[in-house]
């Protein structure tokens, strides 16, 4: 079904593959046979190369919050666009983003803009260890941190999905500094901190694990980060490239009210442009070049177009924005749940805010480890039973959903007829 319907991918992919590596320039978006062509996308919709319409819970791996081509940001873009698009000085709507920020988010006291969230986490740990002194960092299994040297170990999405969570190309030596630990497990937390505090510089965490799937923090398991890393100068920092702006307008510090000492940013704080960013406590941000010595850098830091379409979007971010959001993605979940007792199918759903994900799993999923467990087959049978079927959710497992304010009840009670379609072949 799917091959018939898209014989313009296939050609475009066939082509595509001569020039760019798998016919694409980021893992996470080949799936066999060959990822459909997008030609434009409107609202919560994508259209493909050949006209098939898909409602999106993808939106571009979580930017898309106000759905695609929101035409009060656009406008605003627009306008951006006539003034410059790349300036090398600084500009004033920097500061206005910066305070948004900082007005938002609990640990936020300063701000530096970059251009995504790999080099958003990258520069967060460079600075908690040029801060504390220490080299080690802990990092949980399955976590995903970017695409770059130091994180890049037992790493989750696209790595996962596509079976090289450990990336060969990264010496030993830079990860023998990179400690592995399971989420939602206290014991092992405690006893690596105990033997090893004086080399620990910081932990680096998602709040809300999105990239295996969506695994929810144990109650109080993100307080005990906040009290043992107080206790043994380590410097906390939550990635909230996902949850960030999402979980509420504080992102998952003010959700789960723990403020940890650095936070990352990137999707949504760009409006559907590229950036990043580190914010946290002014005595440790003040480390950064040129006030400090620790080294940040990017010719596109604060990028006025980024910047712009960042400030309109945190605009839009009001309490009815949440209450909608997650109106629909709650709905869909218990749809899911609802489905699995009805045909039988043994599933686990988690959802929190706009965030939702059903795995194919008889366990409650904890860790990575019960994660990796999901049955994936089923999960890629569920995933096409969606798409032939006009529905596009991200092509795996170890992927999460979005709602966004642009699925309108219509989309969402379309979804839900198509979703029980899917269930019912499943079985
Ligand atoms: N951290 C988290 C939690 C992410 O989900 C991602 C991307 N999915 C990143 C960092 C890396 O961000 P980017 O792709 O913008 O480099």
């Amino acid at each position: 079904m799917y091959t018939i319907k898209t014989q313009n991918s296939k050609d475009l992919y066939d082509e595509a593959k001569n020039y760019l590596v798998g016919g694409v320039n980021s893992p996470v978006r080949a799936f066999k046979p060959y990822p459909f062509f997008v030609k434009s996308a409107k609202e919560c919709y994508l259209i493909d190369e050949d006209d098939n319409k898909y409602i999106d819970y993808c939106l571009a791996y979580g930017p898309m919050v106000l759905g695609h081509a929101n035409q009060d940001i656009l406008s605003k873009v627009k306008e951006q666009m006539d003034l410059g698009t790349a300036y090398g000085v600084p500009a004033k709507k920097e500061i206005e983003l910066a305070k948004e920020i900082i007005d938002r988010i609990p640990c936020a006291e300063m701000v530096r803009f970059v251009n995504s969230g790999t080099e958003a986490t990258m520069s967060a740990i460079r600075l908690a260890r040029g801060v504390t002194g220490k080299n080690k960092i802990i990092k949980f299994d399955g976590a995903y941190h970017g695409a770059h040297d130091y994180v890049l170990v037992k790493s989750g999405s696209g790595a996962l999905t596509h079976g090289s969570p450990n990336s060969p190309g990264i010496p030993a030596d830079t990860t023998k500094n990179t400690i592995l630990l399971p989420f939602n497990n206290r014991e092992l937390m405690e006893k690596t901190i105990a033997e090893q505090k004086e080399e620990i510089a910081c932990i680096i965490v998602e709040p809300v694990m999105g990239n295996v799937g969506c695994i929810l923090p144990n109650d109080d398991y993100l307080k005990f980060l906040r009290e043992i890393t107080e206790e043994n100068n380590i410097v906390l920092i939550f990635d909230e490239v996902i949850t960030g702006f999402r979980l509420s307008k504080g992102g998952a510090q003010e959700y789960f009210g723990v403020t940890p000492d650095l936070v990352t940013l990137g999707k949504i704080l760009g409006g559907g442009f590229p950036i990043g960013a580190i914010a946290g406590k002014k005595e440790l941000m003040e480390n950064f070049s040129p006030n400090g010595t620790i080294y940040q850098a990017g010719t596109f830091n604060g990028n006025p177009v980024s910047i712009t379409a960042g400030i309109e979007t945190l605009k839009c971010l009001n309490d009815d924005f949440y209450k909608q959001t997650t109106k629909k993605a709650t709905i869909l979940s218990n749809h899911l749940r609802e489905l699995s007792d009805k045909y039988g199918i043994e599933t686990k759903v988690y959802n929190v805010a706009s965030i939702f994900q059903v795995y194919f799993n008889k366990n409650e999923v904890l860790n990575y480890d019960i994660a990796k467990e999901s049955n994936t087959e089923l999960f890629n049978k569920y995933f096409f039973g969606l798409l032939n079927n006009g529905v596009f959710i991200a092509p795996s497992q170890f992927e999460c959903c979005f709602t966004s304010i642009a699925h309108n009840e219509e989309d969402i009670q379309t979804t839900m007829n198509v979703m029980e379609n899917a269930f019912k072949s499943l079985k």
